[in-house]
């Protein structure tokens, strides 16, 4: 299986890995991953709970074309809410 692949400035290869998915449940709504990213891949989402009825902010993907498999998003989130992926070629 081949992945697709760019350059570093330096000429290095590396592998990019695109945002795949963000755990809702163990999002706190911190805000930190939407700052990080420059390609505004992320947005927040107003989830509401029935139960408590109360509304709790959690992050979400709304722009996930945008994303360049840079994983700047995951290196902050506090409570490893972030799966990525390399994109197959
Ligand atoms: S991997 Fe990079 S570009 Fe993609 S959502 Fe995360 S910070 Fe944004
Ligand atoms: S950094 Fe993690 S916990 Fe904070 S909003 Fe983003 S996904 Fe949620």
């Amino acid at each position: 299986m081949a992945y697709l692949t760019g350059l570093t400035k330096g000429g290095a290869t590396w592998t990019p890995t695109f945002v795949e998915a963000i755990d809702e449940e163990k999002c706190i709504g911190c805000g930190r991953c939407f700052k990080s990213c420059a390609r505004k891949v992320l947005g927040p989402l107003d989830l509401e709970d029935e139960e408590s009825e109360s509304i709790r902010m959690v992050m979400t993907i709304v722009a996930g074309d945008n994303c360049i498999g840079c994983a700047g998003c995951g290196v902050g989130c506090p409570k490893k809410c972030f799966s990525f992926k390399p994109m197959e070629v």
